[in-house]
């Protein structure tokens, strides 16, 4: 196997991001166990190549020129349950955890259902709702770097805040996590589970390609509703349209660019911030090639 050979050349990565928005990955693998996720980076370091690992794609922005190097796709997914602790690879959706969880009447992690994307992505971003976060669930997460070398690391080794953790910025790989419940029962979870996903349903923009919120939350207040207050709902640019449903949702309306998309991310800054004194920081990643 060559650089040259080595997975699917040219893969547009709008088609697999929510936003089905991004040009193309120079290098594309999908692997679907540990074994094949380890050995897609081992193959990956031999050539020195950049590698970028992809969960759900549901929190990307991924430039219109694409990603330079290897994109492997993670999608190696297990999820067991042992008393209240349920450990995940980080190629889970995180709706199986919450499923596996339910299923074993384990209570804590309903609002895992409505995330979407992978463990992986969860325990990189700290990703949370329902007033729950991955710091509240997590027990430890087992690491790799790009040399293979594996570890784990605690809760408190994460370094975890508001929508962030220590990995971001890191070329740190989850592997695989394990997350604790509290023992009660599969009808209640379910129930949970429903209400949260009608909640969403009637609250987002589900039916148009979108990366869920688009900037965080500021202190005290809420980024959809100063976009909202600064007159910038159901605002166009080219394709990108800041959601008529929740304004801290910019969704693909009609064959959006990354860059209408960033525009219009920089047009709400811009604009809250001479309102309203606020800077609103993304909590969508910019990734790529941008320039
Ligand atoms: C409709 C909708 C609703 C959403 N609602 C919420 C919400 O309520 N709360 C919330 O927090 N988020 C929400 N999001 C955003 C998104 O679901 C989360 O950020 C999610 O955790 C991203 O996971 P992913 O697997 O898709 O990550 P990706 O988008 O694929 O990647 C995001 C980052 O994680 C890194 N990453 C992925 N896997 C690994 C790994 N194994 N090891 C190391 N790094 C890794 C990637 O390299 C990248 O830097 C929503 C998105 C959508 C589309």
């Amino acid at each position: 196997m060559t650089a040259q050979t080595y997975g699917v050349r040219n893969e547009p990565m709008s088609r697999h991001t929510s936003l089905h928005v991004g040009g193309p990955a120079d290098s594309f693998v999908r692997v679907a166990s540990e074994d094949d996720l380890r050995g897609a980076v081992a193959v990956t370091r031999q050539h020195e190549l950049p590698i970028f690992v992809l969960g759900g794609g549901t929190n990307l922005l991924v430039a219109d020129r694409g990603i330079r190097g290897v994109v492997i796709e993670n999608a190696w997914s297990e999820a067991t349950v042992d008393g209240e602790t349920v450990t995940a690879a980080s190629g889970a959706p995180t709706a199986h955890v919450a499923a596996v969880a339910a299923r074993a009447g384990l209570l804590g992690l309903e609002w895992m259902a409505t995330v979407p994307g992978t463990v992986g992505g969860a325990v990189h971003g700290n990703a949370g709702a329902f007033g729950t976060e991955t710091a509240d669930v997590i027990l430890d997460a087992e690491l790799m770097d790009l040399n293979g070398d594996a570890w784990t690391a605690s809760r408190a080794d994460l370094g975890y805040a508001y929508r962030t953790s220590a990995l971001q910025g890191t070329p740190v790989i989850v592997v695989r996590a394990r997350f604790h419940g509290t023992q009660g029962d599969r009808d209640t979870a379910v129930r949970r589970i429903k209400d949260m996903a009608n909640e969403r349903a009637a609250k987002q923009p589900l039916a148009q390609p979108n990366t869920g919120s688009i900037f965080r939350n500021p202190p005290g207040d809420f980024a959809g509703r100063l976009i909202e207050a600064a007159g910038l709902k159901g605002h166009r640019l080219g394709g990108a349209m800041v959601s008529e449903k929740h304004a801290n949702f910019i969704v693909n309306a009609a064959d959006a660019t990354a860059a209408q998309i960033r525009d219009l991310m920089r047009l709400c800054q811009r604009e809250v911030r001479e309102r309203f004194g606020v800077d609103l920081v993304p909590e969508v990643e910019l990734v790529g090639q941008w320039e």
